[in-house]
């Protein structure tokens, strides 16, 4: 059998532990559109073993460089999802407020420009999956930036 580290398996209870945080940090995170928790049809949370990573991946920037919530989504903001997901047309992209304006995470927007994303589940999404990629992205918004004007 192999082990999925998407499966979402652990409860707010014992991810807060493991992490070191309170469950109420992790509910912030999610408000705040950092996060995308697992909702069991109950409507209680679980999280997956990347989701730990992701997490502990965004308190590095917080913790360690001082970096505050809003920060961290600037950043996540920056990520050019229409590309690393490839399936955008240009008109996708016209009318995907993502693609409009760079200070939006696109998995916190409720009309993305595209079919594909309005009817995805973002945790599954390579975007989402890949956001531990952020920083690297000073560079990247700069490419696309340069995109876009071309
Ligand atoms: S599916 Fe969700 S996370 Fe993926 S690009 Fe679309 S809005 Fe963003």
């Amino acid at each position: 059998m192999t082990f999925d580290s998407n499966e979402p398996l652990l409860g707010i209870g014992l991810t807060a532990k493991k992490l070191g945080v309170s469950p109420e940090l992790l509910r912030l995170y999610e408000r705040e559109g950092l996060i995308i928790a697992h909702k069991t049809q109950s409507g209680h949370r679980l999280y997956s073993e990347r989701d730990l990573e992701w997490i502990q991946c965004f308190r590095k920037q917080i913790v360690e460089n001082k970096m505050n919530i809003a920060g961290v989504r600037m950043l996540l903001a920056l990520m050019p999802c229409w590309k690393i997901k490839s399936k955008c047309s240009k008109t996708d992209c016209k009318n995907c407020g993502a693609y409009k304006n760079s200070s939006v995470v696109c998995w916190t927007l409720t009309d993305q420009g595209s079919k594909i994303c309005r009817e995805a589940s973002c945790r599954d999404c390579e975007v989402y999956k890949n956001a531990c990629q952020v920083d690297k992205l000073n560079h990247m918004y700069v490419v696309i930036e340069d995109d876009k004007k071309n």
